[in-house]
């Protein structure tokens, strides 16, 4: 099996100037990870005839292959076309395929193909022209004695398609590229980093194949089991013991696999339960709620913001201790479970949901800043709570406030059996 190098040369001064963020070299990384193609530079560059000339003379000399994005369209500040063919040293030639190809597409649309479209068709002599269906800048591919260099358009979806149909089945016919990276991913929910390295340090220090690596984000840890293989069947073979060790250390922490997120492990749940759901939050302002509707629409029963005591003490009112609203407003951890009680029979749903998070007014920390959080589901049976020592405005403890509160919907709706 071959192993090769690739770089990545990003084009575009917005991209330098930080106008927009350069997403699409991060994409393509982890592709070319998958296929097991080594990367080793990422180099972002302006529009700028010598400097780009510069660095893609330069990843030639030092990688076998350069994939270019960005600056191959029709204006006068796309110059990546020009500077590929000046460095491997060819003539721009039209390609009589490509402008009918682009004289297609703008017949179909109805529009008049100008001048500087006809620009596109032209590639350097040799070069493999790469027909791009999303956009009217094909692609192509130099086949240089230094290495190879393939120019994508910057847009991401077209640059992704053509990755994906296009740049790899190339890679891996050219180079005859027959190793992958396959891997299981494991979503934890309410177990720190630190207590997960706690648990499974040793297989990450161990582990060679599959290796196994932590991630963390707000309210949630994800361990990734990668196989390199030739072979998807082995790998998951490979993968299969060490997920078993890895779901005994965590059990019911574990939420979801791979692509799945909480919200749709969670919204798969509601739906298959026909259950409904409503929520008052506080700081999390809607965000809560948001999530659930994406979950599920139709299963969002009510949701509400409530940072004042009117809309507290409305929803107090379908509380079990009506007659105690003026204690309960003073004792955070009670109240959160009345309101859990109360939204669930004021909205008629099956679950209630109440959050409540309490920043210390005197930090401003935005990640795990020092405060009291309250949660609560009401199920129509009992009533579940959690409170955690942290309650920030920043997005970090935002999003795990509300990573918390939808896992705490999930815990009890896969415990629950015919409600409803
Ligand atoms: P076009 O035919 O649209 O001009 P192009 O290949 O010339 O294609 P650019 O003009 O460089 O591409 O970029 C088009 C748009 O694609 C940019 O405005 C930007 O929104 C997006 N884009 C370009 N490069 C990147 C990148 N590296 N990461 C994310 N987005 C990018
Ligand atoms: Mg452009």
């Amino acid at each position: 099996m071959a192993t090769i190098n690739a770089e990545i040369v990003a084009i575009g001064s917005e991209l330098l100037l930080g106008q927009i963020v350069d997403t699409n070299s991060a994409w393509m990384a982890q592709r070319l990870a998958e296929i097991g193609v080594n990367l080793f530079y990422k180099t972002i560059v302006g529009d700028n005839a010598g400097r780009m000339r510069e660095i893609i003379s330069r990843a030639l000399e030092r990688s076998d292959v350069v994939i270019t994005s960005g600056g191959i369209g029709p204006t006068e500040d796309d110059l990546t076309r020009e500077l590929v063919a000046e460095v491997t040293g060819r003539q721009l030639v039209l390609d009589p395929q490509l402008l009918q190809q682009i004289e297609e597409r703008f017949r179909k649309r109805g529009f008049i193909m100008t001048r500087n479209n006809e620009k596109q068709a032209y590639i350097p002599v040799g070069a493999i022209p790469v027909e791009n269906p999303n956009g009217t800048a094909p692609s192509f591919i130099v086949e240089d004695p230094r290495g190879v260099i393939i120019s994508l358009p910057g847009v991401p979806f077209e640059m992704k398609w053509l990755f994906e149909q296009r740049v790899i089945p190339y890679l891996r016919d050219t180079f005859d590229l027959r190793e992958m990276i396959v891997s299981r991913v494991l979503k934890i929910a309410e177990v720190g980093e630190s207590s997960v390295d706690d648990r499974i340090g040793h297989l990450i220090r161990t582990s060679t194949n599959p290796t196994v690596g932590v991630l963390a984000h707000p309210g949630q840890v994800d361990v990734r089991i990668s196989v390199k293989t030739d072979d998807v069947d082995k790998a998951y073979a490979l993968i299969a013991p060490v997920e078993e060790e890895v779901r005994e250390a965590f059990t019911h922490h574990v939420f979801a696999i791979d692509d799945e997120t909480m919200e749709g492990v969670v919204g798969r749940l509601l739906k298959a339960k026909g259950v409904s759901v409503a929520v008052i939050e506080d700081l999390t302002g809607g965000m809560i709620a948001q999530h659930l509707q994406r979950a599920a629409r139709e299963s969002l029963a009510e949701a509400v913001i409530a940072h004042t005591e009117p809309p507290l003490r409305r929803v107090l009112r379908h509380c079990r201790h009506p007659d105690r609203v003026e204690a309960l407003l003073q004792d955070d951890a009670a109240l959160t479970e009345e309101l859990a009680f109360g939204i669930r029979i004021h909205s008629q749903g099956d679950l209630g949901l109440a959050v409540r998070a309490i920043p210390d007014p005197t930090r401003t920390t935005q990640n795990l800043s020092p405060g009291k959080t309250y949660m609560a589901v009401a199920d129509g049976q009992r009533i579940h709570t959690r409170e955690y020592n942290f309650a920030g405005r920043g997005a970090p403890d935002l999003t795990r406030v509300t990573m918390y509160a939808l896992n705490l919907v999930r815990r009890t709706l896969e415990g629950m059996v015919g409600v409803g």
